[in-house]
């Protein structure tokens, strides 16, 4: 068994993992850790065993693929470590790696799961009309628990929703359609077009559109996640803002200059298109309606611990006159992570389990969550545990 990285596949880089001192202070707030208590599913245990890889004397098979998939990629880590450690980017780098060694079979089925299927909007349509199809027939009961779990919820109306742009004058916002956004959230994509409409955008959708390639580079398919960013960069360049109402895509589509910084194509212009990305909540635009009553706030990790984002969700709710209440779990992860409710179902469950019970806790009737992958998750879990909350985007809530 050879160790070592694979040559010639990219690898997280020595000086970022040098910047670790192993001082474990991140571990209180990892939640992997907190539900297994192992140093190996800490991100300290992580970045060690990434080291030893590194050192030539560990494979990227067996147990380092393990602690590596075990990993929600939250980034609760990176915000706590005192010593700035680019958790984020080690990670997808490791997953790479793992990727570039897993069996021949299980890659081509994540491969065609997520570079096919998610990557190709008419193919994500078309995955979108089935789980609307087998869902109104509720054939859906037959799929395994993990996929049910990990499935949103499409409906036939909601497939069909027209989305209104607007014409007229003022600086362009162009929203992303996205993947799973595009077939599920309909809604939340409609409000986020009417927001940017009353903070004076013409608000306009991409000629096109699709996945902005998070769920692919999360899950380690680099070439796939490079591709959907050039053709989500060519589509969007020309806005003066470009908008993604899904936290995980937001905070994706700002590491684009990163990702693509080798292509000498295409660095300036991924660098050009990340500076103009803006999350829906980050636009400051006046409420569409009042609220009134406690609204539960779900905390992204893509938005709290990625892009620092919080209190303009809280903004937000307040701006239409409800009152946003914190859940009395820390900010914890609800589990999702892209596909990880799909991959890692038991670690998922017990983390959304948790999260659904912080959020009943409140006694709020509504939760407001800004990622599909956690209204998914947190949704389901609280329909498991007989709760009637209603889960709705923020600019959902205020529309
Ligand atoms: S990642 Fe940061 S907080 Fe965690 S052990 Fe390393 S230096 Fe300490
Ligand atoms: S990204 Fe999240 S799950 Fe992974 S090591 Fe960091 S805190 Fe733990």
């Amino acid at each position: 068994m050879s160790t070592g990285w694979t040559p010639g596949v990219p690898a997280p880089e020595r000086d970022d993992l040098n910047t670790c001192v192993q001082c474990g202070l991140c571990l209180p707030h990892c939640p992997t850790f907190r539900v297994t208590g192992l140093e190996t599913s800490s991100p300290r245990g992580r970045i060690a065993a990434m080291r030893a890889v590194q050192a030539g004397d560990a494979p990227v098979t067996g147990d380092f693929t393990r602690f590596t998939d075990e990993c929600l990629a939250c980034r609760a880590c990176e915000a706590a470590c005192p010593s700035s450690v680019p958790y984020g980017r080690l990670i997808e780098a490791a997953r790479v790696q793992v990727e570039a060694n897993r069996p021949a079979a299980e890659r081509t089925g994540r491969r065609l799961a997520i570079g096919g299927v998610m990557g190709h909007r008419r193919l994500t349509r078309l995955m979108g009309w089935g789980l609307a199809i087998t869902q109104a027939l509720r054939i859906d009961r037959l799929l395994p628990r993990r996929l049910r779990f990990a499935a949103p919820r499409v409906t036939v109306r909601g497939m069909r929703q027209p989305l209104a742009q607007s014409s007229g004058d003022g600086p362009v916002a162009m929203l992303l359609t996205g993947c799973v956004m595009d077939i599920a959230f309909r809604p939340v994509h409609q409000a986020t077009l009417d927001a940017l409409v009353r903070a004076g955008y013409r608000a306009v959708l991409p000629d096109g559109g699709g996945c902005c390639g998070a769920l692919a580079a999360h899950a380690g398919e680099r070439e796939s996640a490079r591709a959907l960013a050039r053709a989500r960069i060519a589509e969007m360049e020309q806005a003066d803002v470009i908008v993604a109402d899904s936290a995980g895509c937001s905070a994706h589509m700002r590491t684009y200059g990163h990702l693509l910084a080798d292509d000498p194509e295409w660095a300036a212009r991924a660098a050009a298109v990340a500076a103009k990305v803006r999350d829906a909540v980050e636009i400051d635009a006046p409420p569409g309606r009042p609220v009134e009553g406690r609204i539960a706030v779900h905390d992204a990790c893509h938005h709290l611990h990625a892009q620092g984002i919080g209190p303009e969700v809280r903004r937000t709710l307040r701006a239409a006159g409800a009152t946003p209440v914190d859940l009395g779990d820390g900010g914890r992860c609800c589990g999702a992570g892209g596909i990880y409710n799909v991959l890692e179902p038991e670690m998922a469950a017990t983390l959304g389990e948790q999260k659904a019970r912080a959020i009943i806790a409140t006694g709020a009737p509504v939760v407001a969550v800004a990622n599909p992958g956690c209204a998914i998750q947190i949704g389901n879990h609280l329909a498991a545990l007989g709760s009637d909350v209603r889960v709705r985007h923020p600019l959902e809530i205020v529309d």
